[in-house]
C-alpha cells in the first residue's frame, strides 16, 4: 500500500533475469511460466518498499536478492558452473545520487553477491574487490556464507556436462543473470547486476555484471542502467555508460539511447545480449538483440507488466 505522504508521487522499476538465444529444453514451457511467476513476484514486491518511499539503492538491492534467491536465474543459487564446475559469482551495484559504487568478482560462498556489492559500497574505501579478499571483507561484514554446493541445481549441471561434451568454452546464450534498475520517489535512481557468469568460463574470467560502467551505471545526471549479455563485449563497449552518456551529453531519449547501444555499438563488436533502463522521469527502456530477454516492469503510474519474447512488450 502507498504511504499517504508519498502518493501521487514518481517512481519506477525494471528487472532482467538475463538475454540469451532460448535454446529448446526440456520442459521449456512450463520453466517459462515459473519465470514469469517469479519476475511478477519480485516486480510486486519491491513495487511495494518504493511506492512506500525506499531509497532506489535499497529497491534494486532487495529485487536482485530475490532473484539471486530463485533457482530459475543465473546468480546466486542457480548459478551456472565454471570450466571446473565451481561457482565463481559477480555483481555490482550504483548509486545515481552520490556516483558511489560496490563491486565483487569470483564469490565463491556468499549468498547474496549483491549483498557484498552493496557492503563495499557502503563500508569500503574501494570501488571494486575480487576473490578471497572480496570474500573475507564480505563475511567481516556480516554478509550470509554458504557451502558452495547451495549454488548448484541440476539444470546447470546438465548444461555444464553438455558443454564439456561438446568441448564448448563460455558458453554464451543462456540466460539468467540478474538485474534491477529503480528511481525512487526523492528523484534518485540506482542500479544493479549479478551473475553466475558463462557457463564453463575459464577459473577467475570477470565479466561485465562486475564491472561498473559496462554491465551497471547509475547517475541521476541521466539514467540507470543494467545490462546482460556477452560480458566480454559489453566491457569493451563499456555499455552501460554510454547508455548514459547518450542521455547526458546527446540528449537521446533514454529507450532511443538504449537501443543504439544494443543494435549499434554492442552489434557492431559482434556482442549478443540487453539492457534495462530507467531515467530521471521513470521513462522504462529495454533493448536486446538475442531472441529473448527476461524482463519486467511497474510503475507509479503503469500496472506491473512481464515479457520473455520480443513482441512480449516494448
Ligand atoms: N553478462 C554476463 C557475463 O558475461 C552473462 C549474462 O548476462 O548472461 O558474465
Amino acid at each position: 500500500m502507498t504511504m499517504r505522504a508519498e502518493r501521487g508521487r514518481v517512481w519506477a522499476l525494471a528487472i532482467h533475469g538475463g538475454a540469451g538465444a532460448g535454446r529448446q529444453e526440456d520442459g521449456a514451457e512450463a520453466l517459462e511460466r515459473e519465470i514469469r511467476h517469479a519476475l511478477a513476484d519480485v516486480l510486486d514486491a519491491t513495487a511495494h518498499l518504493l511506492s512506500s518511499g525506499a531509497a532506489a539503492l535499497e529497491a534494486v538491492e532487495d529485487a536482485v536478492v530475490r532473484l539471486e534467491d530463485s533457482p530459475l536465474f543465473n546468480a546466486g543459487k542457480g548459478s551456472v558452473l565454471n570450466e571446473r564446475g565451481e561457482f565463481e559469482l559477480d555483481a555490482s551495484i550504483m548509486d545515481g545520487r552520490t556516483l558511489r559504487a560496490g563491486a565483487v568478482a569470483g564469490l565463491t560462498t556468499v549468498k547474496n553477491p549483491v549483498r557484498a556489492a552493496r557492503l563495499v559500497l557502503e563500508r569500503s574505501p574501494h570501488v571494486f574487490l575480487a576473490g578471497p579478499g572480496a570474500e573475507a571483507f564480505a563475511a567481516r561484514e556480516g554478509a550470509e556464507l554458504v557451502e558452495p554446493a547451495y549454488f548448484e541445481t541440476e539444470r546447470r549441471r546438465a548444461a555444464f556436462e553438455a558443454a564439456k561434451r561438446n568441448a564448448q568454452r563460455a558458453l554464451p546464450g543462456d540466460t539468467g543473470t540478474v538485474g534491477a534498475v529503480a528511481l525512487d520517489v526523492h528523484g534518485n535512481l540506482a542500479a544493479a547486476t549479478s551473475t553466475g557468469g558463462l557457463t564453463s568460463k575459464a577459473v577467475g574470467r570477470v565479466g561485465d555484471s562486475a564491472v561498473i560502467g559496462a554491465g551497471t551505471f547509475a547517475s541521476n545526471a541521466s539514467c540507470a542502467v543494467s545490462c546482460t549479455g556477452h560480458g566480454e563485449t559489453f566491457i569493451r563497449a563499456t555499455a552501460a555508460r554510454d547508455v548514459a552518456a547518450l542521455v547526458e551529453y546527446s540528449n537521446l531519449d533514454v529507450e532511443a539511447a538504449a537501443r543504439r547501444v544494443i543494435h549499434e555499438r554492442v552489434a557492431s563488436l559482434g556482442g549478443e545480449g540487453g539492457l534495462i533502463a530507467i531515467d530521471t522521469r521513470g521513462r522504462v527502456a529495454f533493448a536486446f538483440n538475442t531472441a529473448l530477454m527476461l524482463r519486467g516492469a511497474v510503475t507509479h503510474d503503469s500496472p506491473r507488466r512481464v515479457g520473455i519474447r520480443i513482441d512480449d512488450l516494448r
